[in-house]
């Protein structure tokens, strides 16, 4: 174990345990309080590296002497290719077990979820009927030629909803899907997901495809106030309540195969899965909480009850490389 000086909290008693060192493509925003409250109640120290990208690049870099114990990532897109890189190293907590659903967590335990999100439909409150557009197979449907705006087609959001699709339709369904949205785009890919209900308050198309979370920011938006535009434009639509139900994915964590500290990353997770800190979570950043029964923020509480599907998180993971390939394939950005 590594004891760095000047990571020990000033007020302990006792003796403290081993810092925990983070790599977190999640904003310290979101994460601060969180790991405050960890470290006022373990008085485990937390050293977190907020990245913007590359954390599979500088992981593989560093190899066996990374000091990262711990990454936070969203999407099973991004958790996956750490684990595929062969960068996270399995473990076990009953505690973790209990807080989260087998469903959102690798079955060895290379990555757990942290919070959920749906990946949903935003529709123009009067362009688009009721009924129009109740499914992701509408999406592709000729009655939506010209009307529908999304991120690239290579984005992790993305390629996880076609793998999804994927593994609930086979290959050939998810390919002719990818190609009857792609040719009922209004535009070329491009943007974020606020990009595309900006997209459609303006005009330029009447669906976007994006994940829930972003409507709470764009509601509450006090920095870019026109987002609350934006958002008041359209209904959220939370696809196939009929059959198999929402595609719901994931932020997460893995602990790295070069972890130092492992017996400190599992107590974060394990904190970061329990009570106080999904409050916080739902709190802060308008996901949903990955522990059942935890509450919901009002606003998030608002969009209603919704079901959401049941395809364990690393099956959908498995049809990534496919769904990357069929977007290449179908010219999806093009
Ligand atoms: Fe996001």
């Amino acid at each position: 174990m590594i004891a760095l000086a000047g990571l020990i909290t000033h007020s302990s008693t006792a003796a403290p345990g081993d810092a925990v060192n983070l790599y977190s493509y999640r904003q310290p925003f979101l994460m601060k309080p969180l790991l405050d409250a960890f470290t006022k109640e373990t008085r485990v120290k937390v050293n977190m590296v907020y990245l913007k990208k590359g954390m599979l690049e500088r992981l593989k870099a560093e190899g066996a002497n990374s000091p990262a114990d711990l990454v936070l990532t969203a999407d099973i897109g991004n958790i996956q290719n750490l684990v595929a890189a062969g960068l996270l190293q399995s473990s076990s907590s009953s505690k973790i077990n209990r807080n989260v659903p087998a469903q959102f967590r690798h079955p060895q335990g290379l990555w757990y979820g942290l919070t959920t999100r749906a990946r949903i439909i935003f529709a123009h409150k009067d362009r688009v009927k009721p009924g129009e557009v109740t499914t992701y197979e509408d999406l592709a449907k000729p009655h939506m030629k010209g009307r529908i705006c999304t991120r690239s087609g290579k984005h992790v959001y993305n390629v996880s909803l076609l793998a999804w699709m994927i593994a609930a339709k086979g290959e050939a369904a998810g390919e002719a899907w990818a190609r009857g949205l792609k040719a009922n785009l209004a535009r070329k890919p491009q943007g974020n997901d606020r990009a595309q209900v900006k997209a459609v308050f303006q005009g330029e198309c009447d669906v976007a495809v994006g994940n829930t979370y972003y409507m709470g920011k764009m509601m509450t938006n006090k920095k870019n106030p026109e987002q609350k535009n934006w958002a008041a434009a359209v209904n959220l639509i939370f696809p196939n309540q009929k059959d198999r139900g929402t595609h719901v994915n994931i932020s997460g964590a893995g602990i790295t195969k070069s972890a130092k500290n492992k017996a400190g990353a599992i107590r974060l997770i394990e904190f970061l899965t329990g009570d106080a800190a999904q409050k916080i979570y739902a709190e802060d950043n308008f996901e949903y909480p990955i522990k059942v029964g935890a509450k919901l923020h009002p606003i998030v509480a608002g969009w209603g009850k919704f079901k959401a599907d049941e395809t364990f998180l690393f099956k959908i993971a498995e049809h990534r490389i496919t769904a990357t390939r069929i977007m290449d394939k179908v010219r999806f950005n093009n």
